[in-house]
């Protein structure tokens, strides 16, 4: 069975809590990441009112095991666990493929 992580970024703020909560968990070189968080934007969507909007978009690397360790104890992976946002979902991909479909554009899969 594969498993993976979904991502919403629907709910992600951008808290950077699941790069700390992995830098956390695993031993990660510094500069270097297990997730990494990616902003892209700023998109003006309203000169008059002066409004502009960020995406944030989690990545895993190769430095990501999907929190073996963890997951075999019956725990979810650290960046999951932590993400106050709820914006990742651990599990086997035949489920998750089924709620990236669901959810949309807004949605995607990471599989490290
Ligand atoms: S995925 Fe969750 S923990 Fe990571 S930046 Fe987005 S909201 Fe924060
Ligand atoms: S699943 Fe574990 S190793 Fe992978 S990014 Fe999340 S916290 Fe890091």
């Amino acid at each position: 069975m594969i498993n993976g992580l979904l991502v919403d970024t629907q709910y992600c703020t951008g808290c950077y809590t699941c790069e700390i909560a992995c830098r956390n968990e695993k031993e990660i070189p510094a500069g270097q990441w297990g997730i990494k968080l990616n902003q892209v934007g700023p998109f003006c969507v309203s000169e008059e009112e002066d409004k502009f909007i960020w995406n944030y978009t989690p990545m895993v690397t190769e430095l990501c095991d999907l929190c073996a360790d963890r997951v075999a104890a019956g725990q979810k992976p650290a960046c999951v666990h932590h993400c106050l946002a709820d914006a990742l979902e651990y599990g086997p991909l035949s489920e998750l493929v089924a709620k990236m479909e669901a959810k949309g554009e807004r949605a995607y899969l990471m599989i490290p």
